[in-house]
């Protein structure tokens, strides 16, 4: 069977389903390739998985031809994501190999998830609904890493996770630089978890400071963990959700009061796809999410993109 694959909004970021699917397909004898648009009118392949992940971003510009199309991801399927792969599919060692080309980190490092789902159920987030509200182990560690010198983490709430011990001390032991890239829950954060936390060589971890309400119970948290560790700021990145249900008030106080207490404040933007150009919200990302002008201009009203800093 011929394959072809699309990684439809994909920047940088390779998509772990491609890389299963490719690494399922070539273990069956399969030939995989990159979907290429001009070459498919003369030998179409058989079939073809177009990823895509985001909502906002467009969909794959070319017609496809191909027997079989198979689409995937939240991006088509928003809020649950669409089917599932099969186990045998997504239990698979990624073919890291289909984004050396396109992706260079990636031969030195793996990615995956060590458990799925969130108990918290949060309106503004699709993890419930995708991955379910309980934080469970899906997978070891060895499933997707095979000795490469650096972990992305893409689970959603892992220390939420009953087997959080058992995963932490295979992180431990592997040896690399973890990264985990999602906003992990510090609000659930114990003297236990942050010993095991601080044995890992940590490239970065991120937090989350979503909801402004969390601000009496957060803030202690966030202090404990800092204190324990001693990390720099270049380690601890914390995603400040804005545009949900807060003032622009309330999220520079967010963004401050991180910068104080020694994090990388990060914003995302809800629904950014709908915030107008100039608007003063889409200003401040800008200006949180430089960290070289966030660096060197302390408030947002001395920033001034024109100069490019303030
Ligand atoms: S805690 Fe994070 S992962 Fe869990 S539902 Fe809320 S936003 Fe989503």
């Amino acid at each position: 069977m011929k394959v072809g694959l699309i990684d439809v909004d994909g920047h940088n970021f390779p998509s772990l389903p491609l890389m299963k699917i490719s690494a399922y397909h070539k273990s069956n004898g399969d030939s995989v390739e990159w979907y290429n648009p001009l070459t498919a009118w003369i030998s179409p392949p058989d079939r073809v998985y177009m990823s895509k992940v985001f909502t906002f971003t467009p969909d794959y510009q070319y017609p496809v031809n191909a027997d079989e199309i198979i689409k995937g991801g939240t991006g088509y399927s928003y809020p649950d994501g669409g089917a599932e792969l099969a186990s045998e599919i997504e239990h698979i060692y990624p073919d890291y190999s289909i984004y050396y080309e396109k992706i260079p980190a990636v031969r030195n490092t793996a990615y995956g998830f060590l458990t799925r789902g969130c108990p918290r159920g949060c309106d503004f987030c699709i993890v419930g609904a995708k991955e379910g509200k309980c934080t469970k182990k899906v997978a070891e560690l060895r499933e997707f890493w095979n000795g490469q010198k650096n972990i992305v983490l893409l689970d959603a709430n892992m220390f939420a996770c009953k087997d959080w011990r058992e995963l932490s001390v295979q992180l431990i032991d592997s040896g690399a630089w973890v990264n985990f890239s999602q906003g992990c829950d510090i609000r659930i954060m114990t003297e236990e978890k942050t010993e095991y936390i601080a044995r890992m060589k940590i490239k970065r971890i991120h937090f989350a400071w979503d909801r402004y309400e969390d601000k009496k119970e957060i803030i202690p948290q966030f202090e404990k963990f800092k204190a324990f560790t001693k990390w720099g700021k270049e380690k601890l990145g914390v995603y400040v959700l804005c545009n949900f249900n807060t003032t622009f008030e309330q999220d520079l106080e967010r963004i401050y009061m991180l910068r104080d207490m020694g994090y990388n404040p990060y914003v995302m933007l809800y629904e950014k796809e709908k915030i107008p150009r100039g608007h003063r919200l889409r200003k401040m990302q800008r200006w949180v999410n430089n960290r070289i002008i966030f660096g060197s201009c302390k408030r947002f009203e001395d920033f001034d993109e024109r100069k490019g800093h303030g």
